[in-house]
């Protein structure tokens, strides 16, 4: 598939001055849960009102929606409030019965986007919709897997597209609920220049005092809005308590966003200039990962040879390692004296976890 610039019509057609904005609980607990957090973001910068209705749960046994009740409750909030609406849907009946209750702006959720199954489900439940249609990533960091929910669907003359960065599960620790792996967004961006990109800081941080920082990230690489999970009582909301804001809260980081509009030449310097900056910067989050789990190998070498009684230099293996990132780095248009120098730095840093190992 390639870039199509009709994907983005319904965006342009917003005419904004500022980020997209979807914003609402997790959940759809009540009635009045609804209608009172949809009133208190009535008069904010906030374009779609989404409320989850099915919640699709990892682990049984936690609140899993009010169902299709709550389609009512949505159909209240634009009624009086002139917001549009936005809900998941994970399969045709949901389809079905979003549809009938004019919800604006359906989206995907990431467990759904794994199975071509139900992607295909929804796409023929949907086929050639004027509604709006928004693919999470899938809960794995599988580009094509993200891009096939979007060909599915464009497949099904489906043309109001969009894409929702919530960030990807992983085993390993991390201060993210879900870890960004931002250069996937980046990668889909170079591919899909005007595929509307939004992200999801709540399901990206599980924590709302990093929301305004994972925010003002994704709007310095490009993105077109954000999704963020809004509750009057964040801590007693059904689902996802411990990352939603207030709408008080949600105003003030709508406020102390940076927000670059690109309408004189200077701007448009400036703003391509931030964007290659933070580019820049998640990939130097990423080297400073990959050396950190790096020493930890070193580290694990050293008690190996502690035990095994080795000298922690090993010339020959350390020779062989050489030429072949000399080579590499040749291939990437690294100059040879880079490499050794950045090498021996590694090396050395090596050396020493392994010898406080071997003395410890
Ligand atoms: C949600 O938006 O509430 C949700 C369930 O998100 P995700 O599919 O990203 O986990
Ligand atoms: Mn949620």
């Amino acid at each position: 598939m390639e870039n199509k610039k009709e994907m983005r019509t319904w965006l342009d057609a917003l005419n904004l001055d500022h980020p997209l904005v979807v914003a609402g609980p997790c959940s759809a607990e009540t009635e009045e849960q609804v209608l009172r957090i949809a009133h208190e973001l009535k008069d904010t910068d906030v374009n779609y009102f989404r409320a989850g209705i099915w919640k699709p749960r990892t682990r049984p046994g936690n609140f899993e929606g009010v169902g299709a009740l709550g389609l009512k409750w949505l159909q209240k909030v634009k009624a009086e409030t002139g917001m549009k609406t936005a809900t998941e849907v994970a399969n045709a009946a949901h389809v079905k019965l979003a549809l009938e209750h004019d919800i604006d702006l359906l989206w995907i959720g990431a467990r759904s986007t794994v199975s071509p199954f139900i992607v295909q489900e929804i796409a023929d439940a949907l086929e050639g919709t004027d509604k709006v249609v928004l693919v999470k990533n899938p809960v794995n960091p599988d580009l094509a897997l993200w891009l096939g929910g979007i060909e599915r669907l464009y497949t099904a003359n489906i043309k109001n597209l969009g894409v929702i960065h919530r960030g990807f599960s992983t085993y390993e620790k991390s201060k993210y609920r879900n870890i960004p792996e931002w250069q996937l967004a980046i990668e889909l961006q170079n591919k899909f220049p005007d595929l509307p990109l939004i992200c999801d800081p709540s399901h990206i941080t599980g924590k709302r005092d990093m929301i305004l920082d994972v925010s003002q990230t994704a709007l310095d690489l490009n993105f077109d809005g954000l999704m963020i999970e809004t509750h009057f009582d964040p801590d007693n909301a059904w689902s996802d308590a411990a990352q939603q804001v207030t709408p008080e809260s949600l105003v003030q980081i709508m406020k102390d966003l940076r927000i670059r509009k690109e309408d004189s030449s200077e701007v448009g310097y400036n703003s391509e200039l931030t964007n290659l900056r933070a580019q820049i910067d998640v990939i130097d989050n990423g080297l400073i990962e990959t050396l950190g789990k790096r020493m930890k190998i070193s580290d694990q070498i050293g008690a190996l040879k502690k035990t095994g009684n080795v000298s922690v230099l090993q010339t020959s293996r350390w020779n062989e390692i050489l030429g072949k990132m000399i080579l590499e780095g040749e291939s990437k248009g690294l100059s040879e004296e880079f490499v050794l120098r950045m090498f021996k730095a590694i090396h050395q840093e090596s050396i020493n976890h392994q010898e406080k190992i071997l003395k410890s």
